[in-house]
């Protein structure tokens, strides 16, 4: 199922959210909801008091709560917002709140663990639908977020086989309702493609800021002094969010192991066309890659501005708030 947002939808689509961990794209999930009429009452929880504390006076909800449970009791839709390594412990503490009929999602970066982490948890009646906003920036917390973080970005939905098609579409409905277009793919499918469009990525950046970091012969404060425009934009996706990540890499093993495997072998390639001064290889692969890029420019998923649009997209929130 392919689904593009038709714009705002105009009237809710469930009665009750509850976001569960108030950062980014908890937090954008909750402004975006409330700026569309996509829920009625929203409930945020978090387990730290200070973002609880920083999500009320953001007026990100209706009702704030430390505890996961009793945030949870009553919802139509419970979506978990929280690093991918913390939603079995989630789903064990909410399934006894849960009501029948209540959808569980989630919005973590892997989904074939997660399926696995929470599915056995939740009790029967409740419907589980998880999803993966492919949306998202280097920043945490409640602040960071914003309400147009979606608009025009995918997410991805893997309902488990034989699920309820219903909740699955009204999942589908929510996600286009605040802006995003819709795909629906397998969990294992899901984590492949990611594997190598975002999860390997971050880890070369974490790589590269990592070893000119850590070199001798280059110091700390040059690397800073003269960092140049590659370099730059290789820190600014190695200052994603420490926690997020490791459960990344930790619960997509197989996919980030299999793909790096690939890019090891594309790597030595080359490593060999530059030992050998093979320029046409070289100047053959430059152009190839040079065509992806324009090919993700032409359908809208990035614009050519220097700050990749997230600027521009920031200060349209800003104004529509
Ligand atoms: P974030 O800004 O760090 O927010 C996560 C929030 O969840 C934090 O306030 C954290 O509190 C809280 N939390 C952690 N464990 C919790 C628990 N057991 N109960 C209640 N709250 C808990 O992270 P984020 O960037 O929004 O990422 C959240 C999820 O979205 C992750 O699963 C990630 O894979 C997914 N995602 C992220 C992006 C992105 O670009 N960032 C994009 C798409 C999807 P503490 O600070 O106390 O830990």
């Amino acid at each position: 199922m392919t689904r593009r947002n038709l714009g705002p939808a105009g009237e809710a689509v469930f009665d009750r959210l509850t976001i569960i961990g108030a950062g980014l794209i908890g937090s954008s999930i909750a402004r975006a909801a409330r700026k569309v009429g996509a829920i009625k009452a929203i409930s945020i929880a978090d387990r730290d008091e200070d973002v609880i504390a920083r999500a009320r006076a953001l007026s990100l909800g209706d009702s704030y709560f430390l505890s996961a449970r009793e945030a949870a009791a009553g919802a139509d839709i419970v979506i978990f917002c929280a690093p991918v390594g913390a939603n079995a412990e989630l789903a064990a503490e909410v399934a006894p709140a849960l009501k029948p009929g209540a959808v569980v999602s989630d919005v973590g970066s892997v989904k074939g663990a997660v399926v696995a982490a929470v599915g056995p948890y939740l009790p029967e009646g409740v419907h589980f639908v998880p999803a993966h906003p492919v949306a998202g920036t280097e920043e945490s917390g409640p602040e960071a977020g914003f309400a147009n973080l979606f608009v025009n970005r995918w997410c991805i939905l893997t309902p488990p086989e034989g699920g309820n098609a219903g909740a699955t579409e009204r999942v589908a409905a929510f996600w286009t309702a605040i802006g995003a277009n819709v795909e629906v793919m397998t969990p294992e499918h899901h984590d492949l493609v990611l594997a190598i469009t975002s999860h390997v990525p971050h880890l070369i950046a974490y790589n590269i800021v990592g070893t000119a970091a850590d070199m001798e012969a280059v110091t700390r404060s040059e690397v800073i002094k003269f960092s140049a425009g590659g370099f730059r934009d290789f820190t600014r996706i190695a200052a994603s969010d420490p926690t997020m990540w490791r459960d990344v890499f930790l619960n997509n093993k197989d996919a980030v192991l299999e793909m790096l495997g690939r890019f090891t072998e594309d790597l030595t390639a080359l490593q060999r066309m530059i030992r050998r001064g093979d320029g046409d290889g070289l100047f053959d692969l430059f152009t190839r890659t040079r065509a992806i890029r324009r090919g993700i420019v032409e359908v809208g998923q990035e614009t050519k501005a220097p700050d990749f649009g997230r600027q521009s997209a920031n200060d349209a929130d800003d104004a529509a708030r």
